[in-house]
């Protein structure tokens, strides 16, 4: 892919940017630059470009603010100890946004290419990747989107992909606290032949109703069961859901409509290495309840980019509550293995990052 780029003549000032990575947030601030490849039938792929960061000029009448043709990605990029900077298994996304795109009607990007846009944004903006201390990062917000103007409902002729960046802080200041979960009967995030595959705003759309539910319940996020039987457990929307048991095993939902998350496939093969059988099956909400209550289940977490992993605390439902399960050693164990291969700080024996400059 060949990148033409731009420079920011105004790029944020040192000090100024100093003052932004010692407590950047989350999803406030932007770097100086943003990346754009555009797609139509006749062209294909073309006009990579890399320009400074700013707004986009649509016309109202534009698809993806209409139909929500959109896909998207979240990722990471991790400033080791020597200054070098790295993402995490990135190929993973590339292919992750091709799944996203065959189910959104896009046209493919080629990994390669997906790959090349991320690097060369990080690259571009690389004084913006945060030092290694306190788990802050660069978080990348690669997105597809129907850009044609056409009120028609068709696949657009018109696509765009960029890629965004900004800082990131850690998830949790003061320490790993575990999560409160609200279990909603009323809402499922998938149905079958959905799109609960597809990282896709759709489905976070239609989250945040169930979200504002369980916030109303004091809890800190909404679980959601599949939509056939409201019985099996699916995710939280955003993160992923495993289930230690006393004998070691672990289980992770696989129903067909959960998102898979990058961290989940990470952890599957990281517990097989610590010496656990993993089982992907599908993992009822009464399994959940009866194994808290008899000890069966001894640790509940929940994984995603943002968090990395998090312990699963209180679930509560219309009418009733089951207690955190009594530990969080297994949990906070995988934690720090990945967190130390994301900041190199421990051998990457599966060979997942990739470095970027
Ligand atoms: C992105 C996402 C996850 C977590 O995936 P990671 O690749 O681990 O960050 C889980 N569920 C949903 C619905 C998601 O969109």
């Amino acid at each position: 892919m060949q990148i033409s780029t731009t420079r920011n003549e105004r790029p944020v000032a040192d000090d100024r940017l100093a003052e932004i990575l010692a407590d950047p947030g989350f999803g406030t601030h932007f770097t100086d630059h943003m990346f754009t490849v555009e797609w139509t039938p006749d062209a294909g792929w073309h006009d990579a470009r890399i320009t400074p960061y700013g707004p986009l000029t649509l016309d109202p009448a534009t698809a993806v603010l209409h139909y929500a043709q959109e896909t998207f990605e979240g990722m990471k990029a991790y400033r080791h100890d020597d200054g070098s900077v790295w993402t995490f298994r990135p190929e993973a996304n590339a292919q992750r946004m091709v799944r996203s795109s065959q189910r959104l009607a896009f046209p493919e990007l080629p990994e390669a290419d997906f790959v090349e846009a991320v690097d060369a944004l990080i690259a571009q903006d690389e004084r913006w990747v945060p030092d290694s201390t306190g788990e802050k990062s660069l978080y990348i917000r690669p997105f597809m989107i129907a850009s044609e103007k056409f009120l028609g409902v068709r696949p657009a002729q018109h696509v765009t992909f960029m890629v965004i960046a900004s800082p990131a802080g850690a998830y949790f200041k003061g320490g790993v606290k575990p999560v409160t979960l609200w279990l909603t009967e009323e809402y499922t995030r998938a149905g079958r032949g959905g799109m609960g595959a597809a990282k896709t705003g759709g489905n976070y759309a239609s989250s945040l109703v169930a979200q504002q539910e369980a916030i109303a319940q004091g809890c800190d996020q909404v679980v959601f069961l599949d939509c056939l039987e409201g019985k099996y457990v699916e995710e939280l929307g955003g993160m992923n859901l495993y289930f230690v048991h006393a004998d070691g095993r672990i289980v992770t939902p696989e129903t067909g409509t959960i998102l898979e998350g990058i961290t989940r496939a990470s952890i599957i093969e990281l517990a097989g290495k610590l010496g656990h059988q993993v089982e992907e099956r599908k993992f009822s909400i009464d399994e959940w309840r009866d194994g808290v209550a008899s000890g069966e289940i001894v640790e509940i977490f929940a994984c995603g980019t943002a968090a990395v992993v998090t312990p699963v605390g209180n679930l509560c439902w219309n009418g009733g509550e089951a207690p955190a399960p009594a530990s969080t050693d297994l949990t906070l164990r995988i934690r720090q293995s990945l967190v130390d291969i994301q900041y190199g700080r421990a051998e990457d024996t599966f060979g997942w990052m990739h470095r970027v400059f």
